[in-house]
């Protein structure tokens, strides 16, 4: 190790103090929804804020070698994008590249945040920094400029670094794809690949992501009638379209246990994640399921802490995000109305194939339709998941090197339930490349629902890992 830990120590935690969280602040206040969700997002400006905040305050920042600049592709979402030369006395393998991943774009509100909280609210309890996209992703861009800067001021080495940071992430990096293409040159061949848009099971330790799950999402929606109806008169002739939702549902879940029934959504898990899974539940416990939220007297759809870990990373499970065709309660009258709509969010194991599950939910929601009804599955949309490839013995001891220095505790293994599109797209794209997918999401954080919050203390140390990891990276066997 040539970086010294403890002069890196203290400018972590002096550029956390008076850059990164100031300005985390700001970017919380920003509603920079992702495109899914804003689809006027280009005249609504709130992307275009993000962006240049990040942008600025990248362009601000003291790193050697560094340019900072931001490509614009037309129609699609901006990548902000920091080109670094290598530095220090130990530069590792020439002509490598690590790209250190992370995104700026939101996910909606959500209802129930909890009172003195909002998602466009910076707030700051102890260790907690809540509101929306501080956690899921907007630190990732801090915390990378502020690692690379720490391990440049402290003696360190990095060898050649890309950091990119996109905006369309949150609606399945769409935008990416053209981005990459267009800097395909500029990248050249990557080696290695750091996201901090991943998780920790806990926050004692360093934590790496081992596998991700995919997803495939669409809008069934059944039109039975051309306007609503008096429910006395029509109800027990006509069909009711929400009765036909659930009988068109009953094909893809069953509907007592949650399981997926599509040939195409399971797969073998592979048994180097059966035992991590067995790893994790040993050392978790029941710190594995207690931190859920369940209401009085609810419990798990899975008891066994193995089974429960391999079902939220390696098994389907379909979630119902969205409804339309419906009044709410407050409004409802008595009516047997026209349609229904449902927005499904299937999430699929690391290694099944989105293309085909997508396909083989489409037949089975659209064939056959009962009473003839209107039936269609569209705005359908898919981003692969991704299953780590082997770790390198060099990475797997500088992990484990930094996380003994940081936290006092080896490095750990898991599995990630949700998605990071750019992953499978990268794996594909440089099959030779390492991973280190690790992130702030922990117990309680909550992306994507309401009270997130960024884990301040764990984000810091996180930091600081990273800066020990790139030094250490440049000296690769
Ligand atoms: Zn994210």
């Amino acid at each position: 190790m040539t970086i010294d830990m403890e002069k890196a120590t203290a400018l972590i935690a002096e550029t956390w103090r008076d850059e990164v969280l100031p300005h985390l602040e700001a970017y919380i206040a920003i509603p920079a929804l992702s495109p899914s969700f804003d689809p006027d997002w280009d005249r609504s400006g709130h992307i275009e804020r993000a962006v240049d905040l990040v942008e600025r305050w990248m362009r601000s920042r003291p790193v050697a070698g560094m340019t900072v600049f931001r490509q614009v592709l037309d129609g699609l979402t901006p990548l902000v994008v920091a080109e670094i030369a290598p530095f220090g006395p130990a530069t590792g393998p020439v002509g490598s590249t690590t790209v250190l991943y992370g995104h700026l774009d939101k996910q909606p509100e959500m209802e129930g945040w909890r009172d003195g909280l909002a998602p466009w609210t910076p707030v700051r309890e102890g260790d907690r920094l809540y509101g929306r996209g501080g956690a899921d992703d907007g630190y990732a861009a801090f915390a990378s400029l502020c690692a690379i800067e720490a391990v440049q001021r402290s003696g360190g080495s990095h060898g050649r670094l890309v950091v990119l940071i996109e905006a369309s992430e949150e609606s399945g990096s769409p935008d990416l794809p053209a981005h990459i293409g267009q800097l395909a040159e500029r990248l050249g061949p990557v080696d290695l690949v750091i996201c901090l848009d991943s998780g920790c099971a806990t926050y004692d330790t360093l934590w790496l992501t081992t596998s991700l799950r995919g997803l495939v999402g669409g809008t069934l929606e059944v039109g039975i009638v051309t306007e609503g109806l008096h429910s006395g008169s029509a109800s027990g002739v006509v069909p009711s379209s929400f009765r036909i939702v659930r009988a068109l549902l009953d094909r893809v879940e069953q509907a007592e246990t949650g399981r997926i029934l599509l040939e195409s959504a399971t797969v073998d898990i592979p048994d180097h994640r059966i035992a991590e899974a067995e790893a994790t539940a040993g050392l978790l416990g029941d710190r594995a399921t207690e931190a859920v939220p369940y209401v009085p007297g609810a419990g798990p759809m899975v008891d066994d802490p193995v089974e429960a870990l391999l079902a939220r990373t390696w098994r389907p499970a379909l979630s119902y995000t969205g409804i339309d065709g419906m009044p709410s309660t407050g409004t409802a009258g008595n009516v047997l109305r026209p349609r229904t709509a449902l927005k499904l969010s299937l999430r699929i194991p690391p290694t099944a194939d989105p293309a085909a599950v997508l396909a083989e939910m489409r037949t089975a929601l659209e064939a056959d339709p009962p009473y003839g009804a209107d039936v269609s599955f569209s705005r359908t949309g898919t981003a692969p998941g991704w299953n780590a490839p082997d770790l390198a013995p060099w990475l797997r001891s500088a992990l484990d090197e930094a996380s003994r220095t940081q936290f006092d505790q080896g490095l750990q293994l898991y599995g990630e339930g949700g998605t990071i599109p750019f992953m499978g797209m990268l794996g594909e794209q440089f099959p030779e490349a390492q991973f280190v997918i690790t992130g702030v999401l922990g117990p309680e954080s909550n992306a994507h629902g309401p009270n997130e919050f960024l884990h301040v203390t764990y984000a810091e140390k996180l930091t600081r890992c990273l800066a020990q990891v790139l030094d250490a990276a440049t000296r690769r066997g």
